[in-house]
């Protein structure tokens, strides 16, 4: 199947590693030319020269902290008018919400709501004047089956689900469409630092969180990041203008609902 994206620019977050780089190398296979952050510029030009090698689009690099006016400024200077939009940052801390101060919220809030909301109004008009465009925010599974020990992350997500079902429904007329993809659990960096936690606070080794975590998941394995990256091309693909405004999980069939 062509995704139609060949030749288009993507900006994606908080791309070096994870899933923001598994979305970042399937859109590149696709042909989208792209320029991807992080904070941390070694593994973020590591990461560019794989992507470069393996599909052989132009892929450039900024460096910065996304969740910064800042970051987010270098950015779209490099990147002003996006077709494609991937969402990303990292995660708040888990933590009991007893010891959750006011800036910690704000940190939260900054990180995974207000940070995709600005970069959506930034590259919002110039999408809906040439009549496409595509917006994935990595969420997570917890806006819909949320994880107490990660209520920093339930709340502010949340916050920016809200959000997005109310814009998209007014930007698809115009083929440009905006959808939250849901991880629910995929064995990178971030979920081996909830890992940790998890086995700090239940007195156990890390290997046998992991082990648990894995048999709770019916598919009876973690997701791999090439497999959140192909969903997110297809949800950026010219073939998906008809999807918007949906929090679309991908989870190996954890989630335990109906709907
Ligand atoms: P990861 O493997 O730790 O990768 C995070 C990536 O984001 C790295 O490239 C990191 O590079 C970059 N990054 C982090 N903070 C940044 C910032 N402030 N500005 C710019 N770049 C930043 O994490 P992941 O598992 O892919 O998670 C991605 C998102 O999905 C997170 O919000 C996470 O909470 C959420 N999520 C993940 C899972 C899962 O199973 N993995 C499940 C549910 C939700 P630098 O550190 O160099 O900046």
């Amino acid at each position: 199947m062509d995704l139609g994206i060949r030749g288009k620019t993507a900006l994606v977050c908080a791309a070096s590693k994870g899933l923001g780089k598994g979305c970042a190398m399937a859109l590149a296979r696709e042909g989208a030319n792209l320029v991807i952050t992080a904070r941390g510029a070694e593994a973020l030009e590591a990461t560019a020269a794989e992507i470069r090698k393996a599909s052989g689009v132009q892929v450039r690099t900024v460096a910065g902290d996304i969740t910064t006016a800042e970051g987010r400024a270098a950015a779209l200077a490099a990147c002003p008018e996006p077709d494609i939009l991937v969402n990303n940052a990292g995660g708040p801390p888990p933590g009991d919400f007893r010891n959750w101060t006011r800036d910690d919220w704000l940190k939260a809030i900054d990180a995974n709501m207000l940070t995709p909301i600005e970069l959506i109004k930034a590259v919002i008009d110039p999408m809906l004047a040439r009549k496409f465009g595509r917006i994935v925010n990595i969420t997570s599974s917890a806006v819909k089956a949320p994880i107490a020990e990660l209520g920093l992350s339930n709340g502010a997500r949340s916050g920016l689900t809200g959000f997005v079902a109310g814009i998209s429904k007014k930007t698809v007329a115009n083929n440009v469409t905006i959808n939250n993809l849901l991880p629910g659990r995929f064995w990178t960096d971030r979920l081996k630092g909830n890992a940790e936690f998890n086995a700090k606070q239940q007195g156990k080794t890390v290997e046998e969180v992991k082990r648990a975590m894995e048999q709770a998941i019916p598919a009876g394995r973690f997701g791999r990041i090439d497999e959140f990256g192909d969903y997110c091309a297809y949800l950026c693909s010219a073939r998906a203008a008809y999807i918007t405004g949906q929090n679309l999980l991908i989870d190996g069939g954890v989630y335990p609902g109906t709907f």
